[in-house]
């Protein structure tokens, strides 16, 4: 089921969110649901308070062209961060059509638990690593605008209350 995507500025989105522990049917549903919205978009990441759950999950696939490789992450950590930053021209769905570039560690080793209760860990790199580093900021309540300075955060959040009164006007 395709869930309608919280747009800035929500509390929602601010929220830093609760840990999940056990894999119950509701997260995996939740999971399903959140990769259908994220292909559907299309987008390359989902973090669950962009649908209105404040709880610690994020689906992510970074395969632009080849056969679909879809991640869902519960309660993810970045364990390790790489010293070498990279900078990358990042959007957000919550934030639709505005892209900034924004400075991260250019290797990222994220542990996390999978939809069968396993404890995972592995090294991300190039749009992986960004991507992955962006969804986690999510469950924080923290948006890739936050990286960025307060006026053009600014001019990006009267942008999308902009596009909040029109979307509720119809
Ligand atoms: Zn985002």
């Amino acid at each position: 089921m395709i869930r309608p995507i919280l747009i800035h500025p929500d509390p929602r989105l601010k929220k830093p969110c609760e840990a999940v522990g056990e894999i119950t049917p509701e997260i995996r549903a939740l999971a399903a649901d959140m990769l259908e919205t994220m292909y559907d978009a299309p987008g390359v990441g989902l973090a669950a308070p962009q649908v209105g759950v404040t709880k610690r999950v994020v689906v992510m696939d970074c395969i632009k062209d080849g056969p679909p490789e879809p991640i869902v992450m519960v309660d993810p950590q970045v364990v390790w961060a790489s010293e070498d930053v990279t900078t990358y021209e990042e959007g957000c769905l919550s934030i639709p059509d505005q892209y900034a570039e924004v400075k991260r560690p250019a290797s990222v080793r994220v542990a996390w638990t999978d939809l069968d209760g396993l404890r995972q860990e592995r090294d991300f790199t190039g749009l992986w690593a960004t991507c992955a580093q962006h969804e986690i900021d999510h469950l924080d309540g923290k948006l890739f605008i936050d990286y960025l300075g307060p006026l053009k955060r600014q001019m990006i959040t009267r942008k999308m209350e902009k596009l909040k009164r029109e979307r509720a006007r119809g």
